[in-house]
């Protein structure tokens, strides 16, 4: 198993993944657009794998699906580094660009991507799910 690191911008706050991802899928659902511009690349681990330093802020809100998303960035440089929902207790998403090396995880699918912008690029080669896809499970044990 390899062992990941990664941080915010300015560096407060670090971390280190101690599991291999559960799923990794690029969201076009219209929260994301917010944060990120464009679309976010995410990779789910179980929430017990992710050890954090550092000072996060929280802010929550009711996502498309329905779900209450809660979603963790820095004070003090704003950078998103996680987020998790109501739909998937036990397991957070991570925001691939924060890792020190992003190419270590490759996306395997684009969700809610109906939303996206017309000039939105999305890789052919990928399943695109419309809206929200099944929720994971986290793994047993
Ligand atoms: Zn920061
Ligand atoms: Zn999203």
């Amino acid at each position: 198993m390899t062992q990941r690191t990664g941080g915010c911008l300015c560096g407060q706050v670090r971390y280190r993944l101690s599991a291999e991802p559960v799923v990794s899928r690029l969201c076009w659902c219209r929260d994301c657009q917010h944060i990120a511009g464009n679309g976010t690349a995410n990779a789910i681990f179980p929430t017990d794998s992710i050890q954090i330093t550092g000072t996060t802020a929280e802010f929550s809100s009711r996502g498309d699906s329905g779900n209450l998303v809660s979603r963790r960035f820095c004070p003090q440089c704003g950078c998103h580094l996680f987020a998790d929902s109501t739909g998937r207790v036990g397991l957070t998403v991570v925001r691939l660009g924060t890792l020190d090396e992003p190419s270590s995880i490759r996306p395997v699918a684009n969700i809610w991507s109906a939303s996206a912008p017309d000039w939105a690029c999305l890789d052919p080669g990928l399943p695109r799910i419309e809206h929200q896809p099944q929720s994971p499970q986290p793994p047993a044990g």
